[in-house]
């Protein structure tokens, strides 16, 4: 008989945000033993819940990159995924428009860097063109993408919990991750809360998102010079009452370091504009209502009409970069024993946008990456 305190267990995915959860079901579904530790009370309770809900199409992202790759194929998954299960979405497209010439000049390499991404049907349009789809909208030319849409990212988390769950995963609640060391027979893992556990895995995935770094930093044996350092980038967002004045989500032609401020509209009609970049020290999810002065510029510059104080301050997400800012973007980073040669360790750093999209792709390079563990 094991004297050892620690109950052995096949996988342990750190982590129920929407990567976490999706990671979860892809392991559950191939026939292995998992358990989800989560430090909140609830699943998708950090940047899965703050986030723009938006089923990206993968225009922007480097030929090849990851995020290019994971955000193409996981929004083809998502949509089949979301219609499979009942969960609530709308493929309503999304228009990026230019209001001068030399914006209008920038939508034809935006076209040709989607279309070199596999991303379909994208169309320019014409300023009447565009305006006949959105008779609010100023702008003297625009490039259609008929597959973004938006999803109600809590009924596809509610969804992936309970594929993982159907199939025998675990859920533990109020359960962090506090420590961890890598020995010969797996990672021995002390989990904290109101019901502590020690947990020995074959295989474990950290997806704790902002705190992902941290959590490598806890595993005793993980190289420090692996795990990189975490910058927050905060998004802040603005809503407007009433009715969103546009059917489709609308974005300016991207500015250096951002995609400018845009506005989406969600499943209930509503619309709000952002996220715009604030970069912090720690984590603090508090909107300084003076932020809405520069959107108020941006906006009108495609929609005119917008009043005076119609802007109320919204909710925040907090991009997870390992990045300083500044520095040229980083792509999604799966990072596995190849890389930091931990056996049985899989580490998901910088999971920002396209991570919704993403998370079915994503969640089948960690699957596969963890074949062999
Ligand atoms: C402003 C903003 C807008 C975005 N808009 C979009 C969009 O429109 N479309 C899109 O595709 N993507 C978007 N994204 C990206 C997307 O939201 C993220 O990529 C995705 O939510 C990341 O999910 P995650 O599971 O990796 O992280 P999270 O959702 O942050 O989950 C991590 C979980 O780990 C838990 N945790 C932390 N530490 C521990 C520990 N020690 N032990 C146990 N659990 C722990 C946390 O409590 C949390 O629940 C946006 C992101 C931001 C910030």
């Amino acid at each position: 008989m094991s004297s050892s305190p620690f109950e052995s267990v096949d996988c342990v995915v750190a982590g129920a945000g929407v990567v976490g959860l999706a990671v979860a079901r892809a392991l559950a579904l191939s026939g292995r033993e998992v358990i989800v530790v989560e430090a909140a009370e609830a699943i998708g309770t950090e940047t899965s819940s703050r986030n723009s809900e938006v089923i990206h199409a993968g225009i922007y992202y480097p030929k090849g990159s990851l995020m290019a790759r994971t955000c193409v194929a996981g929004r083809r998954m998502l949509y089949a995924y979301c219609a499979e299960h009942g969960v609530p979405h709308r493929n309503c497209g999304k228009l990026i428009v230019a209001t001068d010439d030399a914006e209008a000049q920038r939508l034809d390499e935006i076209r040709e860097r989607a279309e070199a991404n596999g991303v379909e049907g994208m169309r320019l349009l014409s300023a009447s063109e565009a305006r006949a789809l959105e008779p609010n909208l100023h702008c003297t030319a625009a490039l259609l993408s008929p597959a973004t849409g938006i999803v109600d990212s809590h009924g596809y988390m509610l969804a992936l919990q309970g594929d993982a769950e159907s199939r025998g995963a675990m859920f533990a609640f109020r359960s962090p991750v506090e420590r961890g060391r890598t020995t010969q027979d797996g990672i021995e893992l002390e989990v904290g809360g109101a019901e502590p556990m020690k947990l020995r895995c074959r295989l474990l995935i950290n997806s704790a998102g902002l705190h992902a770094p941290a959590l490598a930093r806890m595993i005793a044996g993980m190289p420090g010079d692996r795990i990189p350092t975490a910058y927050y980038a905060k998004g802040n967002y603005f809503t407007l009452a009433g009715r969103s004045p546009f059917s489709r989500l609308i974005y300016p032609v991207p500015v250096p370091g951002g995609l400018g401020v845009h506005i989406t509209v969600d499943l209930g009609g509503q619309a709000k504009f952002g996220p715009d970049v604030e970069w912090i020290d720690s984590i603090d999810y508090t909107v300084d209502p003076h932020r809405a002065d520069k959107f108020y510029a941006a906006v009108r510059r495609y929609w005119p009409d917008l009043r005076d104080g119609a802007l109320q301050p919204g909710y925040a997400g907090i991009r997870p970069k390992i990045v300083p800012p500044g520095a040229p973007a980083q792509d999604f980073t799966i990072q596995g024993p190849a890389q930091h040669g931990i056996p049985g360790l899989v580490n998901l750093f910088g999971i920002e946008s396209p991570g919704l999209t993403a998370s079915l792709a994503l969640a089948e390079l960690v699957r596969e990456a963890a074949g062999g563990t």
